[in-house]
């Protein structure tokens, strides 16, 4: 067989690593960047632009009758999503993965594109809004890293509502994991969120007056990079991006309120170039330059006495006394940068409400098909809390893919008596009770050292120490007392961690006095955004705010939600004990998404980075076969070549398929016997039937519709 011409590498006869890289290079360098292996996608990516895509030719994948009837495709994979949900009435999502810089956010975008052009029936402005507020968002949320010039700096579920007849009722954004500490520094050569740039690149010397801002050199938080101008990375439309700055503030200025999401952006800036100096008159700390302070005052609507007072003290309430304490410099620079994360990350929160309301739609019952661009597994020279997060969140969708593709389908042949041939995969479970165990697992301990005020992140990393040096996945070299970091060992490789800030950044709550401050201020904008503890949720104590984003995404271990699932009861995860802590009422958590995900039928789609050099026409051998072996693309091929991806209950098999061998007005009981006899008729043996379902390849449903059709 040719090298690169076989769209789906299942079907090749002999398939070891080796000839698995081959296959994809030689297709990668004909440009053929997306390939199957059975029903997952690979996706390369071309950085380039390729002529792949456009109106013209997703049409041509539009209602497909088989998949093999075009090349390998995102196009393909949406229709596919599409058309499941339009004959089976069952949710779908499609969870796309892959490192950093290896292209989920470009094909999340096709996706989105293709699967609102196909079921755009009758036109509606609907349609166009879904495509069209994603720039919007990656100006918020993107920024430049070391890796990725566009790189998410949040993980998207995006989800896309249907009635029964497949029509566009409306959409959905849920945002995770927004890496706010950006606002307040960042890794070498990488920029802040893209919107600062916007905002100097856009906007006329009078608006930028206006909110008393002058050139962003003068910024510690956008001027020490090169250039404040966006960067002009190529889209998969084929356009530079060049420009767009100035769509941008044009969509935002549908917001009534872009006057003030220009103040709160401006007032971060002003905020994040406040420096403390030692006082010794009073022994606590006193703002270097007061004129800074007002102007950040000036765009909160805030008092400056009050705003500077905040600031450089505490109050704290003892016994129904309040107590004021002076702060030293670096917790009055943890304060900064606290009021800092804060305002951008009830913004962000803001922005993505206001995107939902106009996706909103019709208020009606149906299905949807959800899109997942989570960021992807990281390891830099340096990682701290946010790697941590990032990439415990991506072991958590490791083990939901496992789950789906190995775990679940060996399962159901034991229940089902059919012998299939064990298959080992890499099982990650033991990860995630690393660090979602309680009490004892990374988490809570973070959780626990993050109450004791006199912690640090060295008696963090003894208390880690003590308790997870057992586990095979974590080590950490105590006896060095210049030891800052301990290493994990992930699904995806080894990271070492770095532990200073790791306390502070946990605890990221904002002291009670500041938030008080934000709560009266004289802008309704400011005011509003700070009604609630938590962005977004409901009325929670601040007090209980203590690790916002770990608390997010400690998720309960799938196997308690998938039993739930599957006594079909209705996920009420407030019943569960097991990790309590998450029980808080917290919007968009990642709980909430697994459990999403667990209520659909996943299509997956593995993204790859062919080189690290972001250039067209590169293929590292090395490198690709990293990310397909961690992402257990063979072990993937494998279980779809012995296993059985298609199984179809009795029932469902007889109302689809009865006409191949029985007549239209025939009553037939859906037996294993009756479904053996249409099985018979297919043209290769290599089907099952189980005690209560039917278990095909997946090949065999194109030779099953041919059957049907010939009646
Ligand atoms: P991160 O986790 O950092 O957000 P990502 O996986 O979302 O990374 P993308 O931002 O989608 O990565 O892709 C990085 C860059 O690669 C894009 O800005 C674009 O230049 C290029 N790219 C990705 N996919 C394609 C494609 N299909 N065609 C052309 N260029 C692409
Ligand atoms: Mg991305």
């Amino acid at each position: 067989m040719d090298l690169g011409s076989v769209h789906d590498l299942a079907q090749l006869p002999t398939l070891d690593a080796k000839t698995l890289l081959d296959h994809i290079k030689a297709r990668y360098h004909n440009h053929m960047i997306y390939t199957y292996i059975g029903d997952i996608l690979i996706a390369l990516n071309p950085f380039v632009h390729l002529n792949i895509y456009g109106p013209d030719i997703g049409a041509r994948y539009n209602n497909l009758r088989f998949k093999s009837d075009m090349p390998p495709h995102l196009y393909a994979v949406s229709d596919s999503a599409y058309q499941n949900l339009c004959r089976t009435g069952n949710n779908q999502c499609c969870v796309i993965s892959g490192e950093s810089g290896a292209g989920k956010t470009e094909s999340t975008k096709i996706v989105v594109q293709h699967i609102t052009q196909l079921c755009k029936h009758e036109s509606s402005a609907l349609h166009a809004k879904i495509v069209q507020v994603n720039p919007l968002l990656e100006a918020f949320g993107n920024a430049k890293t070391a890796i990725n010039d566009n790189s998410s700096r949040f993980g998207k579920y995006i989800e896309i509502k249907f009635n029964t007849e497949g029509g566009l009722l409306g959409g959905k954004i849920s945002e995770y994991l927004l890496e706010k500490s950006r606002v307040v520094g960042r890794g070498k050569g990488e920029r802040n969120f893209h919107i600062f740039y916007y905002m100097f690149a856009g906007l006329s010397p009078e608006q930028l007056k206006h909110n008393l801002l002058d050139k962003p050199e003068y910024h510690r938080n956008v001027g020490t990079t090169s250039g404040y101008h966006e960067e002009r990375w190529v889209s998969t439309s084929g356009k530079t991006k060049h420009g767009s700055h100035k769509h941008i503030l044009f969509v935002l200025s549908c917001f009534q309120d872009i006057q003030g999401i220009l103040a709160i952006l401006a007032a971060i800036l002003h905020i994040t170039d406040l420096e403390f100096e030692y006082d010794q008159d009073s022994d606590g700390v006193y703002i270097k330059d007061e004129s800074i302070m007002e102007l950040a005052a000036d765009m909160l609507g805030l008092p400056a006495e009050e705003l500077a007072e905040s600031l450089i003290s505490n109050v704290t309430d003892v016994r129904g006394e309040k107590m004021i304490s002076l702060k030293n410099i670096a917790s009055a620079n943890d304060g900064r940068d606290a009021l800092a994360k804060a305002l951008y990350a009830r913004l962000f929160g803001w922005i993505v409400r206001q995107i939902n309301s106009l996706l909103k739609g019709l208020e009606m019952p149906g299905n949807c098909i959800g899109i997942l661009d989570l960021a992807g597994f990281e390891n830099f020279e340096v990682n701290g809390f946010e790697q941590l997060c990032i990439n415990a969140a991506n072991e958590q969708l490791q083990f939901y893919f496992n789950q789906n593709v190995f775990a679940w389908e060996l399962e159901e042949y034991k229940r089902e008596g059919i012998k299939a041939k064990d298959v080992k995969f890499t099982d990650n479970r033991s990860l995630l009770d690393l660090f979602l165990k309680t009490p004892l697992g990374f988490f809570s301990l973070l959780d626990e050292e993050s109450r004791f005020p006199q912690a640090s992140d060295r008696t963090l990393l003894e208390k880690l120490n003590k308790n997870l040096n057992s586990s095979k996945e974590f080590s950490c070299s105590s006896k060095s007392s210049q030891n800052q970091s301990f290493t994990i060992n992930h699904y995806a490789g080894q990271v070492v961690y770095h532990t200073p800030g790791f306390l502070e950044k946990n605890r990221d709550h904002l002291s009670q006095n500041l938030f008080e401050v934000m709560q009266n201020s004289e802008s309704q904008f400011v005011a509003d955004l700070f009604s609630s503890p938590i962005s977004g949720t409901g009325a929670l104590e601040n007090k209980l705010v203590l690790s916002f984003d770990v608390i997010a995404f400690k998720i309960l271990p799938l196997s308690v939600l998938r039993d739930q699932r599957e006594v079909g009861s209705n996920s009420k995860l407030s019943t569960l004990t097991y990790y309590t802590v998450i029980l808080f009422p917290i919007q968009n958590s990642l709980t909430e998404l697994m459990a999403k995900l667990l209520d659909a039928e996943p299509h997956f789609i593995r993204c790859i980075k062919p080189n690290n050099m972001k250039c067209a026409d590169l293929f590292q051998p090395e490198l690709v076969s990293k990310q397909l072996q961690y992402t257990g693309v063979l072990e993937t091929i494998k279980i779809r070549r012995q296993g059985f991806a298609t199984r179809i209950p009795f029932e469902a098999f007889m109302e689809r398929y009865k006409l191949i061998s029985y007549g239209l007005t025939e009553s037939v009981l859906p037996t294993a016997k009756n479904c053996t006899n249409s099985l018979k008729r297919l043209p290769s043996k290599d089907w099952e039937v189980g005690k209560n379902k039917v278990f095909l390849k997946y090949w065999h449903a194109e030779m099953l519709n041919d059957l049907i059709r010939e009646q």
